[in-house]
């Protein structure tokens, strides 16, 4: 039964198509958010109790109808949310293929097809943030919190020389990292992770704009050296997740270089702007940066996960992750080469590299340059558009994520739940700094147009004197 008959595969692929044609075209016209509510989701698959087979096509009609029903249609047009984009043709297309052949990327000798893509990638990418070969690795990850976690394992690594050995326990004093108040939170949670603990990332006060402030981090790491503490990082974000604030990054880079700390960009979603001539000059000092985070499953819109880390340091991913094993492939011995496996956290790995690569081959630069330039102008076009209609920007970036709330309107948790409920779009709230609430909307999406703008926008208003 794991098997089908050959023209009952077929039939499956062809009706495959069909749901993904009928999703990519009806999609437009369906509400943007589901129905939440786990009894009915359970109920449904309830009648699933694995005893009694189900015809392919039963099968795929209920997983496909399941994901129409319930799900915040992300790749929506009035989706306008946490970065997760409508994904392109070319990516679903990988996708199925590397579910296919199923390339191993663990040695390099089993996929080296899949495994030159992703490093070709690689190479590619760091030559778009400024870096050039032979000093550019790096490595797939599932996403930018797994690329964060490397991050820091590799400025454990390259900082003190025991870790390896020893892990933490083994260290002289408490290592201690650096970023804004406003980066990610995955930095949290890699902090325990690596078994540093809470307490090691410290938290650096953000100017008006939401960016870092040099003069605070140059003063908490003096402090933090003189309390005895060990510094080994300094995390620099480009585009934060809150309100798209980039970090002063050259500055950030040059204190770095003064301590002699690690300096990391993360970059998971503004990254994208290195393709973009005019957003580029935002990025200014990520070169110096030792490593970064981008995700391509955010602004480049291939399907989830694929995050990469990158590194100007071509040692550091082998000795934070390398081991001696006697089961794995031999066959590449003597080759110029890497086993993926040597260089991640992960094993067994899928072939993340194909979506992008597929993706990048089609669009080309230019295409993804066109895309990034559209969606920020789009992002423009509704700032300007609530001003008009009396809302008030509360943030202050080029880039397509827009805070903002009424001054005279309800809190905003309460418009965006009524936006939310109508079904017309996808917005969420935040809290900018530490204690602003707001109404928050990210174009994420490479087909909003301003007439989806122009709905959410009429959704808004509703909401607010619906009040
Ligand atoms: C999304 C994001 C992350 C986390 O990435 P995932 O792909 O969700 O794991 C980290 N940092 C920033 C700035 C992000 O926007």
């Amino acid at each position: 039964m794991l098997d089908l008959a050959i023209e009952d595969r077929i039939d499956l692929w062809h009706r495959l198509i069909a749901h993904l044609e009928r999703h990519a075209i009806t999609l437009p016209i369906e509400r943007v958010t589901p129905e939440l509510s786990p009894e009915t989701i359970r109920q449904s698959l309830a009648p699933f109790d694995f005893n009694r087979p189900v015809a392919p096509d039963k099968a795929l009609d209920f997983a496909a109808d399941g994901l129409t029903r319930w799900q915040v249609h992300t790749p929506h047009s009035r989706y306008f949310g946490l970065f997760n984009p409508a994904t392109t043709a070319m990516g679903v297309a990988a996708d199925a293929l590397v579910a296919e052949f199923n390339p191993q990327l663990a040695a390099w000798s089993h996929s080296p097809f899949a495994a030159e893509v992703e490093r070709h990638l690689i190479h590619a990418f760091g030559q778009k943030f400024g870096w050039t070969l032979p000093s550019i690795d790096g490595t797939f990850c599932s996403g930018g919190a797994e690329a964060n976690h490397t991050a820091l394992l590799c400025a454990l690594t390259h900082t003190f020389s025991d870790f390896g050995e020893h892990g933490v326990r083994g260290l002289p004093a408490q290592p201690v990292f650096y970023a804004s108040a406003e980066a990610h939170h995955s930095f949290a949670k890699a902090t325990r992770l690596c078994g540093l603990g809470r307490g090691a990332l410290r938290s650096v006060a953000v100017d008006d704009k939401l960016r870092m402030r040099p003069d605070a981090l140059a003063e908490q790491i003096q402090a933090d050296r003189a309390a005895g503490l060990a510094p080994f990082l300094v995390i620099s974000t480009a585009g934060t997740t809150n309100a798209a604030a980039v970090d002063p990054i050259e500055a950030i880079a040059a204190i770095a270089a003064g301590e002699g700390l690690w300096h990391h960009t993360d970059a998971a979603w503004g990254g994208a702007a290195a393709l973009s001539p005019a957003l580029k000059p935002l990025l200014k000092g990520i070169e110096k940066a030792n490593s970064i985070t981008f995700d391509a499953h955010k602004w480049l819109s291939v399907p989830m996960g694929a995050g990469i880390y990158l590194t100007r340091d071509t040692e550091i991913l082998s000795r934070t992750f390398s081991t001696v094993t006697a089961y794995m492939p031999k066959e590449a011995a003597g080759l110029d080469i890497v086993d993926p496996h040597l260089h991640s956290m992960q094993w067994s790995r899928r072939a993340i590299g194909m979506k992008v690569f597929l993706s990048l081959a089609v669009a080309g630069w230019k295409g993804y340059t066109k895309a990034i330039e559209n969606m920020t102008a789009m992002g423009d076009y509704l700032r300007t558009k609530l001003k008009a209609h009396g809302w008030r920007v509360l943030n202050d970036t080029p880039l397509p994520v827009i805070c903002f709330d009424h001054p005279n309107g309800p809190p905003p948790q309460e418009v965006v739940n009524r936006v939310v409920a109508s079904g017309e779009a996808w917005i969420s709230t935040t809290v900018l700094g530490d204690d602003q609430p707001a109404i928050r909307a990210c174009i994420t999406n490479y087909r909003t147009t301003r007439d989806d703008i122009d709905i959410l926008v009429l959704s808004l208003d509703r909401a607010r004197s619906d009040g």
